[in-house]
């Protein structure tokens, strides 16, 4: 992220909300709260077991993969793109080297989780060469249709990596980064993006998973509370990008290398997401603020699951 230009970029923020989400990510304080993520969540949604091993005995150390760091690039490699297109001049958006630029970020990302990795190589060159040629087609494409994604006009960035970080009961903090975060004058609305990476997009299994979508649910409730926004002007969405799609395609839109998805997010579905996060707190965190060791049971009733089998 070119830390350089925000001193410029103060004076261009003239709304002072927007002004105020921009800023929120250098905030950041240390503290002896417990930190609840949504992957933690997530992780627990997924089997309480695996969460244990994850989060309260720190045995899976987290393990980077081709994926993860193909994804790190890609975020990275948007919003310097969209922090150039926002913030600086949309000429000079256009006229930069994205490939060059994911590239870059690849390597950074590769070396990073290399030496994560206990300095053992987790990909190859072929892979890696394979997956930063479906990243420049992304980039392509999207630097094609960039007016229909990102207007100039009727959109403010708002946000990049904006840290959301909200107490949700007393010690135990809600802290969450969101990819992106637009502001539309002209309807005085919000959008929550966050971006991912995919193979080929997101199927039914994907959208209706209620693991995975609650991730933009719980950040428009916490955006809207950090920000004193009314929830009802915040969207949310994914924005899933897709490193394949069909040559032959029937339809123009399956080769489309974006899918906009906004899952259902209304007061019945909002209400049960934090019902879920709520009930992971109380059978988490002990009265004395912290996480209460003891035995968590798998999901499945034989002790053992897809997700937690390979560390058992
Ligand atoms: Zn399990």
């Amino acid at each position: 992220m070119p830390k350089k230009i925000y001193s410029e970029l103060d004076k261009k923020i003239k709304n002072p909300l927007v002004k105020e989400v921009w800023e929120s990510k250098i905030k950041q304080k240390p503290s002896k709260n417990k930190h609840i993520s949504y992957s933690s969540l997530s992780t627990y949604g997924k089997c309480p077991k695996l969460w244990e091993m994850m989060y309260l005995r720190k045995q899976v150390p987290f393990t980077q993969n081709i994926y993860t760091c193909f994804g790190t690039a890609f975020h990275e490699t948007m919003q310097e793109w969209l922090e150039i297109l926002y913030y600086d001049k949309v000429k000079n958006a256009n006229s930069m080297d994205l490939d060059a630029l994911l590239y870059k970020n690849m390597v950074k990302s590769y070396k990073s989780g290399k030496a994560q990795n206990g300095h053992e190589h987790f990909s190859s060159e072929k892979e890696l060469m394979e997956f930063w040629l479906d990243g420049k087609h992304i980039l392509e494409f999207l630097k094609k249709k960039r007016g229909g994604y990102f207007s100039t006009k009727t959109m403010k960035l708002a946000g990049i990596e904006t840290l959301l970080y909200q107490e949700i009961k007393p010690g135990i903090m809600f802290k969450g980064l969101v990819d992106l975060v637009f502001y539309h004058p002209n309807s005085d609305r919000w959008s929550i993006v966050d971006i991912k990476t995919s193979t080929s997009g997101w199927r039914d299994n994907q959208k209706k998973n209620p693991n995975l979508t609650a991730q933009v649910i719980l950040y428009r409730e916490f955006f809207a509370k950090q920000f004193g926004i009314d929830k009802d002007k915040i969207d949310v969405e994914f924005f899933i990008v897709k490193r394949r799609v069909p040559k032959d395609a029937e339809f123009a839109s399956m080769q489309k290398r974006v899918q906009q998805f906004s899952p259902a997010s209304g007061p019945r579905k909002t209400k049960q997401v934090l019902e879920s996060m709520n009930n992971f707190i109380a059978d988490v965190v002990g009265a004395d603020g912290q996480f209460i060791d003891k035995e968590y049971k798998c999901v499945n009733p034989f002790g053992k699951c897809e997700h937690c089998s390979q560390y058992l």
